[in-house]
């Protein structure tokens, strides 16, 4: 699960490239590809394939991505 300030960042700083990858498609997938939960948007993504959830992955990215920890840190301050 992200909070809104790191969704934010995820959709500016990783705009070019995959975050998410599904295990069960195999593929992997850009913010803007990635479907939200329709019941609570703000908790998570599904995979536009299979509508699974690739929440865990896009975490996973965030926590090691470059980009994201540079505007991350320059937005905490
Ligand atoms: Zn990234
Ligand atoms: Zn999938």
């Amino acid at each position: 699960m992200l909070k809104a300030e790191e969704r934010s960042i995820l959709f500016t700083a990783c705009a070019g490239h995959p975050v998410a990858s599904c295990n069960h498609c195999l593929r992997r997938f850009r913010p803007d590809q990635l479907v939200c939960h329709l019941r609570a948007p703000m908790q998570g993504f599904l995979c536009p394939e299979c509508r699974r959830d690739v929440t865990a992955s896009v975490s996973t990215h965030v926590s090691s991505c470059p980009a994201f920890a540079e505007l991350h840190g320059r937005k905490a301050g």
